[in-house]
């Protein structure tokens, strides 16, 4: 769900103009300002499996009023901001979203002064170049689409009895300031969601997947609310445990294969052998093995070995037992 700048509406009307002149420090006359329109989010459910009410966009209509959006990072325009002078809710009864709603955006008229620095940005938009807005705001509640609660074992994305779970966003608790992004962006732009405070709902969680997401928007802010830094720490902690199994899978795995390397292929050296390893995946370290186990099999079918070799399997059974706990 990106914003998108759809058309330019250029020089302002007298209505415009005296808005704009309420956030300005000089009245600034019409042909000295350029303005133009922004969809800055819809309630079409988005690539997270999120969407927000219609409610929500009424009242982050209300938030955005007033916010400014940095330009692109063109050396022309660096430091420059448009402005949001106005915001509506457009309504488009004829279409749909894919959760069977009146599909509606929100848009936003912005400004910029028309000066030296904000040339490149303005030509642009009249060019015809498509640039996207990357916003950001906090919701204060975020309930699933299939139970209606805001904690429960649902998984985003899935279907449930033939409907998909997505999470439905509500009560939006602040607007951050936008950015706008040149089309192509090497990373996807899009609306950056947060959750705030409301601990009293108890609801508030957030993930190291949120998180790593919020990491990839070179200009996002995070700010962690209510009980969403302990949610977070607590993940990473059990992923850190989780990541110690796989350690320890890994060396099992690497055991297994320099012992099974010593009778599958004798000519190759320990030393050799442990280089291999050192850059293979788990995947190809589990390939390895099974390879190794066919050679080895082969190459010892009747001899002493093969009761070293039987021993070695039990020996991993037990060590994959132990992992698979
Ligand atoms: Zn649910």
């Amino acid at each position: 769900m990106n914003g998108v700048i759809e058309k330019s509406a250029g020089i302002a009307g007298a209505d415009a103009l005296e808005r704009i002149n309420r956030y300005t420090r000089r009245p600034y006359k019409a042909e000295e300002v350029y303005t133009f329109s922004v969809v800055l989010c819809d309630n079409e459910v988005d690539r997270d499996y999120e969407c927000f009410t219609r409610g929500a966009l009424e009242k982050l209509a209300v938030l955005f009023e007033g916010k400014t959006g940095l330009l692109d990072h063109e050396r022309t325009s660096r430091g420059q901001s448009a402005r949001i002078y106005q915001t509506q809710v457009r309504d488009f009864p004829e279409k749909q979203t894919s959760r069977g709603e009146p599909y509606a955006q929100l848009v936003a008229e912005a400004y910029v002064p028309r000066t030296a620095e904000t040339a490149a940005f303005i030509e642009s938009i009249e060019s015809g170049i498509r640039k996207e807005v990357s916003v950001g705001c906090a919701v204060a509640k975020r309930t699933c689409s299939i139970c209606g609660e805001e904690s429960c074992a649902h998984l985003r994305g899935q279907i449930y009895n033939g409907e998909r779970c997505v999470r439905v966003l509500d009560a939006p608790t602040d607007a951050y300031e936008f950015s706008f992004v040149a089309v192509p962006a090497q990373r996807a732009a899009g609306v950056v969601k947060r959750f705030s405070g409301a601990p009293e709902a108890g609801a508030t969680v957030g993930s190291v997947r949120e998180l790593l997401k919020m990491l990839e928007t070179e200009d996002s802010r995070i700010v962690f609310r209510g009980t969403e830094l302990g949610a977070v720490r607590a993940e990473l902690q059990a992923l850190e445990k989780r990541a110690a199994w796989g350690d320890r899978y890994r060396e099992t795995l690497c055991g297994r294969i320099r012992r099974l390397s010593a009778v599958a292929q004798p000519e190759i050296s320990r030393s050799l052998t442990e280089a291999i390893v050192k850059g293979l995946s788990v995947e190809e370290l589990e390939e390895m093995a099974q390879a190794l186990q066919r050679m080895a099999d082969e190459k010892m079918p009747v001899t002493p070995q093969l009761a070293a070799g039987r021993a070695e399997k039990t020996e991993n059974a037990a060590d994959d037992r132990a992992f698979y706990i």
